[in-house]
């Protein structure tokens, strides 16, 4: 078990999936700050460079990010 696992907010928790409202963009690295919440299998535009992404959050909780 990892003990310095990032629990931001525990209330209400559901198993398994996250919900982020943010995201780094693989392409051109922007920090995008998203107006509506993404979870795994959404997807998300770049406002820098244009790029959308398939999200995909494994069950570690690790999020990646595809070039559609
Ligand atoms: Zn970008």
């Amino acid at each position: 078990m990892a003990s310095d696992f990032d629990d931001d907010d525990d209330k209400g928790s559901s198993s398994g999936s996250r919900v982020l409202k943010e995201f780094d963009c693989p392409s051109c690295n922007a920090n995008n700050p998203v107006d509506e919440t993404f979870t795994d299998q959404d997807e998300v535009r770049c406002n820098y460079c244009g790029s959308e992404f398939k999200v995909t959050i494994t069950s570690e909780g690790r999020v990646k990010y595809k070039e559609v």
